[in-house]
């Protein structure tokens, strides 16, 4: 792609959109950064961007200018079908995300994982088994460091691990990941998405461009990955064989033959490969909680396998593995009662999973921004663990509308009266769990920032 002299337009000027600045002034291109966000707001990176000498277009977009480039590259963070994107579209001027454009730079094989809850923790793990099976990774995506900044780099690893969002699927159009991950799909973003079965199809987008010699590493017992499976093209393995069925009854019929994928029997999984002989690993280890993580743990195992890991590579890293802050993270044990921060369940989907790892009653923190799907999901979970459910923020009357009537429940005015409330109802042996299942933007900057409020007021209980 030759990018010399040509009009290019960056939507979004976030961290990524500085990224794709950099990336694009470097390759000679003449760039126009826009954003909504006027410049004061915007704080360092419209500084950064200015100091490269690009012109700067801050608050409500000009038409105009979208359709005054020969390329519209759009950052993660910009919904691909707002009014100006849609004109310049209808005028001929093409218009690629970020991801697209870095995977056109990129000559070493990538390895992307997608799906509405567990990417990050799934990358994360992947990039760990195949560092420690001796390979130089780059781990990045939506994650961490945008790809982009790899593209532009003299940095050449043997492989390219990304998670990748729906939003960056929808702007792709070569991207071919070597392994394409999809861990599950569920009712999400549904503020950015019209219908379910758009953002479903934004998902099925990782394995679009694939061929034969690529891999797919499929949930078998999630019912829309099972709609999809028919239309690929590349290799298909499956992780989630034996789990008990989600909704459809059709999941439940035995794994083709022959059956490549990830079987779970006790504490051993046998990953079998086209082309490979079964690798059995030990689970006895593995210190990331619940169901849901051993269907990410299954997940990464055999992309990695897939990708050129070593069984001792990734049985290392399985045994080693912590998991990452804020996701379903044991915080401290107060008086016989464990509290966990799970700020980073979004979703109903998230605080389905969390609340199926316990085994014990459990008083259940949720609220936050909505964001446009239903609660209905946890109706059964909510009246069979959940001793009471205390809720905040903005979506505080929705979700209580919706699961008030089957537990407990209450409205507290801040996460730390939640917190001081749960704990007065919780007895040794309960759980008090964080799983807010809407954003974080009503009260706090984001997850992170959400999930280090509960701790804090957890660590104030102490006192
Ligand atoms: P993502 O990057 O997709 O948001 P994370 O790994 O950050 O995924 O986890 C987000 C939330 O989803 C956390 O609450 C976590 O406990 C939960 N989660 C992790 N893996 C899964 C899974 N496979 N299915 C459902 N929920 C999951």
């Amino acid at each position: 792609m030759n990018l010399k002299k040509k009009k290019v337009l960056v939507v979004g000027l976030a961290k990524t959109g500085v990224s794709l600045c950099r990336f694009l002034t470097r390759e000679g291109a003449r760039v126009t950064a826009v954003d909504v966000v006027e410049e004061e707001a915007l704080g360092p990176p419209a500084r950064e961007a200015a100091s490269m000498g690009i012109a700067l277009e801050l608050g409500p977009h000009r038409t105009e200018t979208f359709c005054a480039c020969d390329l519209i590259v759009v950052s993660p963070g910009v919904a691909n079908n707002i009014k100006p994107i849609e004109a310049a579209r209808s005028a001929g001027i093409p218009v690629i995300g970020e991801l697209e454009l870095a995977a056109r730079y990129i000559n070493e094989p990538i390895a992307a994982v997608t799906g509405t809850n567990g990417k990050t923790t799934t990358t994360s793990l992947l990039g760990e088994m195949l560092r420690q099976s001796g390979l130089s990774v780059f781990v990045g995506g939506n994650i961490g460091t945008p790809l982009i900044d790899y593209a532009g780099s003299p940095m050449t690893a043997d492989i390219v691990v990304a998670e990748v969002s729906s939003f960056q699927l929808d702007t792709i159009q070569t991207f071919r990941p070597k392994v394409g991950v999809l861990l599950n799909v569920t009712e999400d973003h549904l503020d950015r998405y019209r219908h379910f079965r758009e953002y479903v199809a934004s998902k099925a987008r990782l394995f679009r461009n694939q061929t034969s010699s690529d891999v797919a590493v499929l949930n078998r017992a999630d019912p829309v990955t099972a709609r999809l499976e028919s239309g690929l093209r590349a290799q298909k393995v499956y992780f989630n064989t034996t789990s008990k069925a989600q909704g459809d009854p059709l999941r439940r019929t035995l794994p083709a033959t022959p059956f490549y994928g990830a079987e779970v029997r006790g504490n051993e999984m046998i990953c079998r490969l086209p082309n490979n002989v079964p690798v059995t690993f030990n689970l006895a280890h593995l210190k990331i909680k619940g169901a849901h993580n051993l269907e990410n743990a299954a997940a990464a195992s055999l992309a990695a396998l897939a990708a050129g890991g070593s069984r001792t590579g990734i049985q290392k890293a399985l045994d080693t593995f912590r998991g990452l802050p804020h996701r379903l993270e044991h915080v401290r044990t107060i008086n016989g009662v464990r509290y966990y921060n799970d700020s980073k369940a979004t979703n109903v989907g998230a605080v389905m999973r969390a609340l199926e790892s316990f085994d014990t009653p459990v008083i259940l923190i949720m609220g936050g921004r909505d964001k446009g799907g239903s609660y209905e999901g946890l109706c059964e979970l909510i009246k069979r663990l959940v001793k009471k459910l205390i809720t905040i923020g903005e979506a505080s009357g929705k979700i209580t509308d919706a699961l008030g009537g089957f537990t407990d429940s209450q409205t507290a005015i801040s996460l730390q009266q939640a917190v001081r409330l749960a704990g007065h109802a919780a007895s040794p042996g309960d759980v008090v769990l964080l799983s807010p299942g809407c954003s974080s933007f009503d009260m706090f900057a984001d997850y992170a920032e959400r999930g280090e409020a509960f701790r804090q007021a957890v660590e104030g209980l102490r006192r």
